[in-house]
């Protein structure tokens, strides 16, 4: 009986890992064709001083609007990109985006970009940003580049290489879903991050769950004490915002202010 059961349940791992393989493979033959015809797309999510709700910045996201796979989000498509080369190819396809939709918008806005944890620790990372930034002219404090907690933690010695080789440059660096990575202390110490990102799973309870809300505490002191700025994620509900500005965190991004838009609809925001 117990050995049958056991059978099964190799089976049924089986059959789901087969599943997933499947979709993965199509994901990755898809992707490479709409990465060479143009057919990802790039939108922007505004960063807001929560206070007066002007928007400081932009996230760049990466859209696939007619995937031939069926609906698809970044969630599922990032990671097959890195599991199969593609996620260089993706980048360039991005940064090339901002670096165009940078000219569009008013020159106090930034563009924040994602770097992937695979082309983090590659030594030739920061000279190639820097080159595509050196050939479009833009101003180096105009971009900031996003690195998660967990790409950051898994070579950290090689992130904060090129990080720094960034920051010297004139671009800002950020450090994303900050509280989902399990972070060094002394290595966040010592990286060369201007802004704290906290993880929207802990910015969802701060003010319904205490334990959410002195872990918020917690990051906001701890960015000040390291000379670091702090951002909160996914900020929905009116009650979210107003308590993080009560603890000091002046800088949002959510669904409350906005989600991510057109290059053309943030113009027509910043105006206002
Ligand atoms: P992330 O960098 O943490 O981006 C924020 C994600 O949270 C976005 O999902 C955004 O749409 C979502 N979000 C923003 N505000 C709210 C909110 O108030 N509530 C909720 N529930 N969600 C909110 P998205 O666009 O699906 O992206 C998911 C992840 O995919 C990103 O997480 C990032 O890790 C990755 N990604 C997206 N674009 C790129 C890219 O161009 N390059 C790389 N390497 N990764 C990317
Ligand atoms: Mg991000
Ligand atoms: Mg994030
Ligand atoms: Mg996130």
């Amino acid at each position: 009986q117990a050995k049958r059961e056991g059978r099964n349940r190799v089976t049924r791992f089986d059959a789901e890992h087969r599943a997933y393989a499947i979709r993965a493979t199509n994901v990755q033959q898809h992707l490479a064709r709409a990465l060479q015809t143009d057919g990802l797309d790039v939108h922007y999510q505004p960063v807001v001083d929560m206070d007066t709700r002007h928007i400081l910045g932009v996230e760049a996201l990466v859209r696939w609007p007619e995937p031939s796979v069926g609906p698809v989000s970044p969630s599922e498509f990032v990671p097959i990109a890195e599991e199969s080369g593609l996620i260089g190819e993706m980048t360039e396809y991005v940064l090339a985006r901002c670096l165009r939709d940078l000219a569009t918008l008013p020159p106090h806005i930034y563009i924040a970009l994602n770097m992937s944890g695979y082309s983090l620790p590659r030594p030739e990372t920061a000279d190639w940003l820097i080159e595509q930034m050196r050939r479009a002219s833009v101003a180096p404090e105009r971009l900031c580049v996003e690195v998660t907690e967990t790409a950051v933690m898994r070579h950290p010695a090689a992130a904060a290489q090129t990080l720094s080789i960034l920051r010297n440059f004139g671009v800002r660096t950020a450090l994303d879903d900050f509280g989902t990575g399990a972070s060094s202390l002394a290595v966040l110490r010592e990286l060369p991050v201007d802004l704290i990102k906290i993880d929207r799973s802990f910015v969802r309870g701060v003010a319904t769950e205490p334990r959410d809300l002195s872990l918020i505490k917690a990051v906001i002191g701890l960015a000040d004490d390291f000379d670091m700025d702090v951002l909160a994620e996914g900020v929905e509900l009116e009650a979210q915002r107003s308590l993080l500005l009560e603890q000091g965190c002046r800088k949002g991004q959510g669904f409350l202010f906005s989600p991510a838009v057109p290059a053309s609809t943030i113009a027509k925001l910043a105006q206002r």
